[in-house]
């Protein structure tokens, strides 16, 4: 806490002190101001402006100082000056002195505790971002919520003071007229404990929550109303449309079909979408065939002479289509429909929120449905770089088609996607150059991982360019040449292939939306709320074309939520969790989070303590010859409550499932200490990073005693 922190709680400290020690609180009593009224009112008819100004002050002390009195002032000030005035004294110096110690409680406390329970108080950040005033006026009304305790955990949050003071003006007031009015009356009054019956409680609280009911009206007359511009069927021949049969496609009418509702499922394209035909099943059959190579060339590390390893390029990239046809099955329209599903090779376009068109070979027909998910995807960006038209260019729809490899192989783009696959070039033989504008590759993990992964794609001879620009394609003397920009230069790198890898646009054109108004976000993704709806309440969203994650197990978390608001929505819908979101990059050091790492929590500004353990110094990735890695964890300060955690090295995403859970459960470092984990396994990196955690929070007092206590016992 700064000096000037620690010097007002010191003045606020002896204030309540004080207060206490001299026993202030018989003053406000309403035995003493029954027994002084008259004496006061005296006082009031001969200063009328001095006693208002008085009551005021003294009005606002107790209430910034949070300390007990503020009812009985109400009585006191009513009975002195009245109904109307009384309730304007009151209003006034209760809301000022709230908002003194909402500022009080802000300049004090807030930096400490949220540092502490930042991640905690965001949600309720977000609540009052979502609700905005309604909130706290709900809050100010209920009397059950003590005055001064709202002032203080206010002062945490980042409500804007300007809003406090007026929702809490507004809030107040009825209270104020209720306690203001008894004062009138303070003569038959003999406690402030029947003040507020039963029924006033009551009456208060539903004020209290008629706004937020008010506004839960408004959303549905909202919803209602976009839904009466078109034509409603009068009765549907499906529950559920998927538009769709990507990994959001699939789970979303797996589940309709499982309970029981009756779906169909639109895929214009192929069964499986990108994952399993363009994206993490290729990807990861070619990983695997370039990882092969590169371990043949690391023969001697283990003892042996060499290993000899002869491949045809074309003869890896058809065991990639291999391994995309041995899945297949899983995602197959047979699969589908013998779980249920009602599958259509088609194109869909929504032609009203209950109408789908689909056209297929045999011509266009439309269903009706009462809900519709769209699970439509994301494809490749391509940047708008004068001359890659005309040199042409791969993505990573196309990359797959390739059969001969190509000598020198631009990749462009440094995130998850262009690093798998560089690295799988290089070793399959190109010369491969990355180039990434930003400062590093792997830009949303921490430098020093990024750093990890750039050192090892070095050493294999991959160039990489962090800070390159690229500008545009030329040919030179029938070469292709990608310029860039770097350091103000313009650099030329001549190449055969360019891979653009440099994100994934969502699929929000040519099947409707625009025609409904279904807006896009300003992430380029369908705009939706909590609950994956889109303006039609009964048209939901999930997957690639969602946002804001493009992963396969985020399109199928995002997937449930979308089905079950989609299906029961009326009942109870419920909001899409994105707490605990883990992901991984399959290169070489793998890469794999969960959670908040340290650049995040920087800049999020959460305090954290963070926990390190190399894995060269695991017996078992010692004995595998696979030291490089590390276990990162970021846990809260003092606390073994993990806020997030990096692994990196061999199966880091295979080993992160363990802090997955953890955090997911509310699991901490004592307990994962406590496990027994099977020796020798890389998952002991995480275990050894436990005891490293408890190495540095282990309580030096108590050691202390018990070194004693030993000293002792040998006499
Ligand atoms: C190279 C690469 C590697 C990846 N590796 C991983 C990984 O290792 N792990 C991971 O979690 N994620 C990975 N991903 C991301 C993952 O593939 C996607 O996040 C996931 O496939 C998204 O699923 P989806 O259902 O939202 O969309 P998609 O799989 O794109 O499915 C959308 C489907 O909708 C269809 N469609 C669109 N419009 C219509 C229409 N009007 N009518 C009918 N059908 C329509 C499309 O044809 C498509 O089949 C990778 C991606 C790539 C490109």
């Amino acid at each position: 806490m700064s000096r000037q922190r620690l010097l007002l709680a010191a003045l606020i400290l002896a204030l309540i002190a004080a207060f206490f020690a001299f026993d202030l609180g018989q003053y406000f009593q309403l035995e003493y101001f029954k027994a002084r009224q008259a004496e006061i009112e005296d006082f009031r008819h001969a200063n009328p402006l001095l006693a208002a100004g008085l009551f005021f002050l003294g009005y606002v002390v107790v209430a910034a100082l949070s300390l007990p009195g503020a009812a009985i002032m109400s009585l006191a000030v009513g009975a002195i000056f009245g109904l109307a005035w009384g309730t304007v004294i009151v209003s006034f110096a209760s809301s000022v002195g709230a908002t003194l110690a909402f500022l009080l409680s802000r300049f004090l406390f807030r930096e400490a505790v949220r540092g502490r329970f930042g991640d905690r108080l965001r949600a309720i950040d977000a609540g009052l971002d979502k609700e905005g005033a309604l909130y706290l006026f709900a809050l100010r009304l209920v009397p059950a919520f003590p005055f001064f305790v709202i002032n203080l955990v206010m002062g945490l949050t980042r409500v804007r003071t300007w809003t406090f003071y007026w929702v809490s003006q507004i809030g107040m007031l009825p209270g104020t007229l209720v306690y203001v009015n008894a004062g009138t009356q303070l003569a038959t009054l003999t406690s402030i404990r029947g003040l507020l019956s039963p029924a006033l409680i009551g009456s208060f609280v539903l004020l209290g929550i008629f706004p937020l009911i008010a506004k839960r009206a408004v959303e549905a007359l909202k919803s209602r109303r976009v839904l009466a511009r078109w034509p409603r069927p009068s009765k549907f021949d499906r529950n559920l449309v998927v538009i769709g049969a990507g990994s959001a496609g699939l789970v979303a009418s797996y589940i309709a079909a499982v309970v029981r509702a009756k779906v169909t499922l639109i895929e214009k394209h192929r069964m499986g979408g990108d994952c399993l035909n363009t994206g993490c099943v290729p990807s990861k059959a070619l990983i695997k065939s370039a990882r092969l190579i590169a371990q043949a060339k690391r023969a001697h590390e283990f003892g042996l002479k060499s290993i000899e390893v002869d491949f045809d390029f074309a003869e890896v990239m058809e065991r990639v289509q291999r391994v995309i046809r041995t899945v297949e099955p899983h995602d197959s329209v047979a699969r589908y429909t013998s779980l249920g599903v009602e599958c259509i090779q088609g194109e869909a376009q929504i032609t009203s929120p209950w109408t789908v068109e689909v056209r297929t070979a045999d011509g266009a027909r439309t269903l009706s449905t009462r809900s519709i998910v769209i699970a439509a995807g994301a494809r490749p960006l391509v940047p708008p770089l004068p001359g890659l038209a005309e040199a042409g260019y791969l993505t990573s729809d196309t990359v797959w088609d390739l059969r001969t490899l190509p000598p020198r192989l631009v990749v462009l783009g440094g995130g998850p996607i262009g690093c798998e696959l560089a690295q799988c070039f290089a070793r399959l033989g190109s010369r491969v150059t990355q180039v990434e504008m930003l400062p590093r590759i792997l830009i949303r993990e921490d430098p020093e991982i990024s750093e990890m992964v750039a050192r090892q794609f070095r050493e294999e001879r991959i160039d990489v360019r962090v800070g390159y620009k690229a500008v545009r394609i030329v040919r030179e003397e029938g070469e292709k040449v990608l310029i860039c920009e770097h350091g103000g230069q313009e650099v030329r790198i001549p190449f055969d292939e360019l891979l653009c890898a440099v994100g994934r646009v969502a699929n929000t054109s040519g099947y409707g939306l625009e025609e409904l108004g279904i807006g896009v976000s300003p992430a380029r993704t369908v705009e939706t709320n909590d609950y994956l709806e889109t303006v039609y309440p009964n048209i939901l969203a999930c997957g690639d074309v969602a946002g804001p994650y493009q992963f396969t197990h985020t399109a199928s978390h995002q997937a449930w939520y979308a089905t079950v608001n989609a299906l029961f929505g009326g009942v109870k819908r419920f909001r899409a969790d994105y707490s605990v979101v883990p992901w991984a990059t399959f290169t070489e050091p793998e890469v794999a989070r969960v959670g908040l790492n340290e650049t995040e929590a920087k800049e999020k500004n959460v305090a954290y303590d963070v926990t390190l353990y190399a894995i060269e110094d695991l017996d078992r990735a010692i004995a595998d010859g696979e030291r490089q890695g590390m276990v990162k964890v970021l846990t809260v300060p003092g606390r073994d409550r993990i806020l997030g955690a990096t692994i990196v090295g061999e199966h880091a995403g295979d080993l992160i499932a363990e802090l997955i859970v953890a955090m997911k459960h509310g699991i901490g470092m004592n307990k994962i200490l406590g496990t027994i984990h099977i020796y020798p396994t890389l998952a002991e990196a995480t275990k050894m990073a436990a005891g490293n955690w408890k190495r540095a929070h282990a309580p030096q007092g108590m050691l202390r005693w018990a070194e004693r206590f030993h000293a002792w016992k040998r006499g």
